[in-house]
């Protein structure tokens, strides 16, 4: 049996029509949900990511700033901005974008975002909350995944879950999240012994490695549930981390690449940017009208 195939596209349209209307009534309540973007350098993957998050703000109503700044821009100039960014009110959500040109330390410069600002989750405070389940922005493309499994119905506790990769951006929070969810969770990487035939255990597998096609048909579970989060460009084609076309035969349901995972992250910064400036109006107000 073909799979069903999960469309990012629609879900994240329908999460988005959602959101529209919690600005709305922000902006009602007298408060426009604010996100800066900070872009150091020229990688034209990153720009294309900014200008698609610049295009969600507008299409929600929020107010956008983006940073394009050259790639020989110093780590203490870019330490700076995102000090000034933390003091300013109207800025809700603050994101630099990744990766950033070698001689800026990542650590450094996203351990600057303030706590309440931090719309990507990286800090370590906030990943410490995740961790222990509490209050926090969970990571947009974790986020945008479990948005995934929750709209197509698939039932996580007592299932078995795969996730391949162990990045701090994708696989570690989607593992955690999972277990949060009661699943049973494995996390591969690229020392993984024997990775086809773990992959064979996952009721749900999640794969974020990078390497085009890397996943083959034949190492999903017959009935599996399918997120392939890879983005590889080959020639002038997209490419998931899943060999999609053996893949959807043996799953139950299997997200695309392009139109699959890479919606969600969007809309899932922009849901974080309403959180954040919901906090912020609550605590500014302090009357509890703002909920
Ligand atoms: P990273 O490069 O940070 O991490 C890749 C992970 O894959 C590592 O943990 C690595 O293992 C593992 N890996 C690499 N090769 C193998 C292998 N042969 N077998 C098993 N594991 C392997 O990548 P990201 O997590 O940042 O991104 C992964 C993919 O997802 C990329 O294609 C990226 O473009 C895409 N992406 C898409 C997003 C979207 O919105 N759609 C958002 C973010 C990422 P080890 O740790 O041992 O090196």
């Amino acid at each position: 049996m073909a799979a069903k195939i999960i469309s990012g596209k629609e879900i994240s349209a329908l999460v988005r029509a959602d959101l529209k209307k919690e600005v709305d009534q922000l902006k009602a309540q007298g408060t426009t949900p604010g996100l800066a973007v900070i872009l150091v350098g020229e990688d034209p993957a990153s720009q294309t990511y900014v200008k698609n998050k610049e295009k969600a703000c507008l299409e929600l109503g929020i107010h956008s700033e983006v940073y394009r700044v050259p790639k020989d821009t110093t780590q203490e100039q870019v330490l700076k901005m995102v000090s000034d960014l933390n003091g300013r009110p109207e800025i809700h959500g603050i994101l630099v974008q990744l990766p950033l040109p070698d001689h800026i330390e990542e650590n450094a410069v996203i351990h600057e975002i303030k706590l309440e600002k931090d719309v990507d989750g990286f800090t370590p405070v906030n990943v410490g909350n995740l961790l222990i389940g509490g209050e926090c922005f969970v990571p947009c493309t974790p986020n945008g995944i479990m948005e995934l499994l929750d709209r197509t119905g698939v039932q996580l506790k007592g299932k078995t879950a795969v996730v391949v990769g162990r990045s701090n951006i994708v696989g570690k929070p989607v593992a955690i999240l999972l277990l949060q969810r009661h699943a049973t969770v494995t996390i591969c990487h690229s020392r993984t012994a024997d990775l086809p035939g773990v992959c064979r255990t996952a009721d749900v597998l999640i794969v974020a490695v990078g390497k085009p096609e890397m996943v083959k048909g034949d190492w999903v579970k017959e009935g599996a549930v399918v997120i392939d989060v890879g983005v590889n460009r080959v020639g002038d084609k997209l490419v998931g981390d899943v060999e999609f076309e053996t893949a959807k035969e043996r799953a139950s349901a299997i997200t695309p690449v392009p139109g699959g995972v890479g919606p969600m992250t969007i809309t899932m910064l922009m849901k974080n940017t309403i959180a954040a400036a919901r906090r912020a109006a609550r605590a500014k107000c302090g009357c509890g009208c703002c909920n």
